[in-house]
């Protein structure tokens, strides 16, 4: 049986940052990943292929509360879920550390302060090439160094927007964004700045996702090795349970088992809870280090809207995600509760429409969804969701995984949608670019949309509440550590993947000290 030093398993945000990370320490690393390369091919920018034939969607069954059987939009590839993201890289606030009073109930308290995660978020921003500017989103937190890259350029009517938002009293900032653009020298700039990156995989390899920057820089040590194709399905445990022992992997049909001093989990919020549930055995009867009963529990992936307002004049926008509002994020002058960030989502095209829609567009002639798409411009509201115990992933009789989930913060989300469309309202004050009339296409995200998917293996002090103590070591297994989005104990209501990198960089310093 092949020996190593550290095994990650999963090589998304989570473990492919971890990936480069340990990966120049000369330790022996072993890399376990499901999915296979994603393909390099023209259909990596075909709306029709991405958004209408899911082509880079994985195949898996999830079931909800009621059993009812789902395919979820999860992408099993080297890099994970970022080689479809956004790249939209920020930090959570300083007051999402702490306990915050929400509509409906408390926004849990993290075991570490924003402070102790500032000079890891400063590395991942490096690290992801992050483009921002410090100093003008009224919510930001303090920062010990600049972004490392200028702000990604606002087009015309993005610039517009900015400017009538500040005319209106709200503070618009440059959205922090995550590609490997180089305004200044555009004939050598690795990102060409095209519509086809907020939920495309880049065809130039110029987004910043963990492939193209957590992964193959790693690969680059010949310490470091990936298995792709090999899915993990079990952790199995010394008698004592107090140590995994091996790691048992599906490759190509048959079985293969691992063994390292050191196991560190990042397959996803929801499939790092499948893989300790049913890692479950005489010593940990209800999951792998589960005695609190509190692996699986508190699935968060944020109360999420898409909506997008019709520009009286045309929208002629490539790239649209370079524009964030903080101003409701902790609440409103009528509210005084947190609502949520608004920021802007890649352009929509008719095709688009068809994909989120199927049946609602199939009669729509094609000029008409032109029209709109050429007016259109889009929006992503995000509000927290809390976590609670009975958001849940669970695994049933038959292996298969069960993710129950219910509403939280409805009210704080319908206010955000309607702070929006109050702020659109006050754009009409300008005599140019003027919404003429605010029709909006709404889509609310279901649970199959499990992008920004967290929880389920919280982190704390009290090993009694929570799976990982502040390390993301399970309190009751020695070697086992969590790095992908599960620990968070609650998410913000920002993107969640910057603070997964920066968390993952912050447990490698642990690890390398502990490896010495
Ligand atoms: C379309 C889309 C847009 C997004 N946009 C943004 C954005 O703009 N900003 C942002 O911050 N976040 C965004 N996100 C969310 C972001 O991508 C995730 O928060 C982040 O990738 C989570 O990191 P992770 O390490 O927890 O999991 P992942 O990145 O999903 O990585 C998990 C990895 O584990 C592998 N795996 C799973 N199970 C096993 C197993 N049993 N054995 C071996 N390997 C396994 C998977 O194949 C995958 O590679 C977006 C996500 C999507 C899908
Ligand atoms: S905008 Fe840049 S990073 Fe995004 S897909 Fe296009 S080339 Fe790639």
């Amino acid at each position: 049986m092949d020996s190593y030093d550290v095994i990650i398993i999963g090589t998304g945000a989570g473990g492919g940052t971890l990936a480069r990370h340990l990966a120049p320490s000369g330790k022996r690393i072993l890399l376990l990943e499901r999915g296979d390369w994603l393909p390099r091919e023209l259909d990596n920018w075909q709306t029709e292929a991405v958004f209408v034939d899911n082509r880079y969607v994985s195949p898996d069954t999830w079931y909800d509360a009621g059993g009812t059987p789902f395919q979820p939009g999860v992408h099993y590839f080297v890099g994970g879920a970022t080689k479809m993201y956004g790249a939209a890289l920020y930090r959570l606030r300083k007051e999402d550390f702490g306990e915050l009073q929400h509509h409906d109930g408390i926004s849990p308290s993290w075991p570490i302060a924003y402070d102790e995660l500032e000079p890891y978020y400063t590395l991942a921003e490096q690290l992801y090439h992050v483009h921002g500017a410090r100093g003008e989103d009224p919510t930001e937190p303090a920062s010990s160094a600049p972004y490392p890259h200028p702000a990604v350029s606002h087009e015309p009517r993005i610039q517009q927007l900015a400017d009538d938002l500040a005319a209106a009293g709200y503070r618009p900032f440059h959205a922090p964004c995550g590609i490997m653009l180089d305004e200044s020298n555009p004939p050598f700039s690795t990102c060409i700045r095209c519509a086809t990156c907020d939920g495309f995989p880049c065809l130039v390899h110029a987004k910043s996702d963990a492939e193209v920057l957590g992964v193959r820089p790693a690969l680059e040590h010949p310490n470091v090795t990936l298995l792709i194709n090999s899915r993990v399905v079990r952790l199995e445990t010394n008698g004592e349970g107090t140590a995994v022992t091996e790691v048992v992997v599906e490759r190509d049909g048959s079985e293969e088992r691992f063994t390292s001093d050191v196991v560190v989990t990042a397959c996803g919020a929801a499939n790092t809870a499948k893989l300790l549930l049913q890692s479950a055995n005489e010593k940990h009867p209800t999951g792998l280090a589960n005695g609190s009963d509190q692996v699986g529990r508190n699935y968060m992936f944020h109360d999420s809207l898409a909506v997008l307002a019709l520009s009286r004049e045309e929208n002629a926008t490539v790239f649209q995600k370079t524009l964030g509002l903080n101003d409701f994020y902790f609440g409103a002058d009528d509210f005084e509760f947190p609502l949520g960030n608004i920021q802007m989502v890649g352009k929509s095209s008719s095709q688009m429409y068809r994909g989120e829609k199927p049946g609602q567009t199939k009669l729509a002639p094609e000029w008409t969804l032109e029209k709109v798409a050429r007016h259109a411009i889009d929006f992503w509201l995000s509000t927290e969701d809390l976590p609670s115990p009975d958001n849940r992933v669970s695994v049933d009789g038959d292996g298969q995984l069960r993710l129950a989930y219910s509403e939280t913060n409805a009210e704080a989300k319908k206010r955000l949608y309607a702070k929006l469309k109050s702020i659109l309202g006050k754009l009409d004050m300008n005599s140019d670019h003027l919404f003429h009339r605010f029709a909006y296409m709404k889509t609310d995200i279901p649970v199959a949309g499990c992008a920004h998917q967290a929880g389920t293996c919280r982190f704390g002090a009290d090993p009694a509440s929570s799976v990982l103590n502040t390390d993301c070591r399970a309190h009751e297994v020695d070697n086992l550590y969590v790095v992908d989005t599960s620990f968070f104990p609650s998410i913000g209501a920002v993107n969640p993947a910057l603070t997964a990198m920066a968390n993952s960089l912050r447990v490698g310093d642990h690890l390398l000290e502990r490896l010495q």
